[in-house]
């Protein structure tokens, strides 16, 4: 993501927000012109809700070059409480605790450092959640 890109997802990467389809619910990071999955033009902007459970993972270990300095690192595959679906980082976990349908939050943190202009990129990750219940 260079910087247009970072700020066009400012909403999703600092509120955990975004657009849903009127029509379908199919969730979007950004205000998309028409409905990926079902063609429609109406959405309503949306929080999401900060936990929800792991559907499935993989690690990543040989990243995009402006990534490399995190590798390797997992991404997620997460179902949030209200039924949305998203891919994020996942943070802070020890590599035997991640297992599809655990249960996961999310935390503030460092995305990465942009190399070219040094910028630092926070955002949303998710994290296995303290409480398994
Ligand atoms: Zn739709």
């Amino acid at each position: 993501m260079r910087v247009p890109g970072y700020w066009r997802n400012m909403s999703f990467l600092y509120r955990l927000a975004g657009w849903k389809c009127v029509h379908c619910g199919a969730f979007h990071h950004y205000k998309p012109v028409v409905c990926r999955r079902c063609r429609s033009k109406e959405f309503a902007q949306v929080e999401l809700p900060g936990s929800g459970r792991l559907i499935a993972y993989t690690v990543v270990r040989s990243p995009p070059k402006e990534f490399e300095r995190c590798a390797p690192y997992a991404i997620g595959l997460i179902e949030l409480e209200d039924g949305t679906k998203i891919l994020s980082q996942l943070t802070d976990f020890k590599e035997n605790e991640l297992r599809d349908d655990i249960r996961v939050e999310a935390v503030f943190r460092r995305v990465r450092i942009n190399g070219e202009q040094g910028i630092i990129e926070y955002g949303y990750k998710f994290r296995p959640a303290l409480s398994q219940s």
